[in-house]
């Protein structure tokens, strides 16, 4: 099979692109180094096996990617190679996971040359490499009108200037423009050094930004003379040239710092997800249900669709019940003259995707919403209702109160419960705050085991749409636990970024990225 060296972008997991997700999405076996983000690890299919083969750094250069060199890494490098081809020659599909864009600085290339030279087949999927997306997110443009009409990218690893595979740091002096170094803060008084030397002016810009596009991110603003007393560690890119004197990064979002656990499953966590990243939180997305077919495979939910016709109305409260009800019609002539009633947005989305129209959205997203804009059966009403197994629903309750006849049928069961690996389990442990949908998403939290059979810790902030997930949360954190349960006023993603805002301590005013989540002991899910 093939070998995919697949850039994971510089930190920020939004920054992978979509042909890097679907191939996680694919691998039986993800390599990865020390520092990819775990949400992407998360990406991976169940059963995935995930190899960290990241290089623990003997200096304290710690690459962002890989990088460096030297004898043990130059070791450690040829076992990864190995690895890889072994893993190519074994028949699975193996993504290589690396830090930034696999062909910068991160030693891609030589994994490929031994995968040529072994026969084994690659591709390389490309990712943001840290030298231009860092500065970027920074508010450093590497090029402007008037200041810069080039950029270099080197590494920091000094080199012998004689040897063509060192580093000219004289010639870059010479050279001007703006220059981009990675790995260099080991070493960073002496490339200061080196390219004074060359001619670059003592007071030339600098500026060093360290975890950048994470929510550790900082930035520190120099000069060259000033670059050997920035106190900042790896990763960091370091920016040199007059550019580096400008600031163009955005005023910090409300949830800036922060990481928040989203327990909905991939597609239904879209706006929210992108809402959260768009108020500054990095966002980890972990599915605790699974939505699975019914015991008797569907075939209630079959027949009831082929008699659909017969129906007044046809009302969902969820959009899976929608989706899979959809699903089993030939087309909308099966629905006769019955009506499609859509409790909100999503579920009349998923009837929207089959080409159906909802006749019904009530203003008042909730099941007593959708009774009351139903309003009183005429004689003889029926309402057929699509649902989930075993859930407690007042939809039929309410509309026999109001005198219709309905029919229940099941059509999906969710499976409470997941089984994420541990490292995915401990970034959810480590996260501020976590989201829950739905009762059945935090019984799903509470039942999950990671691969080493541990519960999930919960975040200390929750925040849940509606009381009766409210309600669900308290019933499984003791008042004196530590936790904070917010309640968002609807379901909509800007109401949770608001009651999050809140529940995190973070309302009103903008914050600044606090880095990474400090000091919070982990709490064992109850
Ligand atoms: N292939 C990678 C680079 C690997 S070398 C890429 O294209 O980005 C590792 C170096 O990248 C680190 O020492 C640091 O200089 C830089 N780096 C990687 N991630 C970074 C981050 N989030 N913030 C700042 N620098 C980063």
């Amino acid at each position: 099979m093939t070998v995919y060296l697949v850039g994971a972008g510089p930190g920020d997991p939004g920054l992978l692109t979509r042909r890097g997700a679907q191939l996680l999405a694919e691998a039986d076996v993800v390599v990865h180094d020390r520092l990819v983000d775990r949400s992407l690890l998360a990406l991976a299919k169940e059963g995935a096996e995930l190899v960290d083969v990241g290089k623990r750094p003997a200096t304290a250069d710690p690459p962002g990617g890989d990088g460096g060199d030297g004898g043990s890494s130059q070791a450690r490098q040829t076992d990864i190679n190995r690895l890889l081809v072994e893993l190519g020659r074994s028949g699975r599909t193996v993504v290589r996971l690396k830090g930034g864009d696999p062909f910068v600085l991160g030693r891609g290339g030589e994994e490929v040359e031994a995968l040529r030279a072994a026969g084994v087949r690659w591709a390389v999927v490309p990712g943001v490499t840290s030298a231009l997306g860092v500065p970027a997110v920074a508010g450093i443009p590497l090029t402007h009108r008037g200041l810069s009409t080039s950029v270099t990218v080197v590494t920091g690893h000094l080199g012998d200037p004689a040897d063509p595979a060192g580093v000219d740091w004289a010639s870059l002096a010479a050279a001007g423009g703006t220059l981009v170094v990675l790995m260099g803060m080991a070493n960073r008084r002496e490339i200061a050094d080196r390219l004074m030397a060359g001619g670059r002016a003592a007071g030339t810009p600098v500026a060093v930004v360290e975890w950048g596009t994470t929510p550790a991110q900082r930035t520190v603003r120099t000069t060259l003379a000033g670059l050997a007393a920035v106190d900042l560690g790896s990763p960091a890119v370091i920016v040199v040239g007059p550019v580096a004197a400008l600031d163009l990064a955005p005023v910090a979002g409300t949830l800036a710092g922060t990481t928040v656990v989203v327990t909905r499953p991939p597609d239904q966590a879209g706006p929210l997800s992108a809402a959260l990243a768009g108020a500054g939180a990095r966002v980890l997305e972990l599915a605790t249900i699974e939505v699975a077919p019914p015991e008797d495979g569907g075939a209630a939910l079959a027949a009831a669709a082929a008699a659909a016709a017969g129906y007044t109305w046809v009302a969902f409260t969820s959009a899976n019940a929608a989706r899979r009800f959809a699903a089993c019609l030939r087309d909308g002539r099966d629905l006769g003259r019955a009506r499609l009633a859509a409790v909100g947005p999503a579920s009349a989305e998923a009837l929207a995707r089959h080409g159906l129209v909802a006749d019904l959205v009530p203003a008042r997203r909730s099941a007593d919403g959708l009774v009351e804009a139903i309003g009183k059966a005429p004689v003889g009403g029926t309402v057929l209702f699509p649902r989930a197994a075993a859930a407690r629903e007042v939809l039929p309750e309410g509309l026999r109160a109001a005198g219709w006849t309905v029919d229940e049928v099941v059509a999906y069961r969710t499976v409470e419960g997941v089984r994420p690996p541990a490292a995915v389990a401990d970034e959810v442990g480590r996260a501020d705050a976590v989201v829950f949908t739905s009762p059945s998403a935090v019984r799903g939290f509470v039942s999950s085991r990671d691969d080493r059979q541990r519960p999930l810790v919960l975040p200390a902030v929750v925040a849940c749409i509606g009381e009766v997930t409210a309600s669900a949360v308290r019933s499984v954190v003791g008042p004196d636990d530590g936790h904070r349960v917010v309640v968002a006023s609807s379901p909509s993603p800007a109401a949770i970024v608001a009651a999050l805002a809140e529940g995190l301590g973070r309302a009103g005013a903008g914050g600044v990225g606090g880095g990474a989540p400090a000091g919070e002991a982990p709490r064992p899910a109850p």
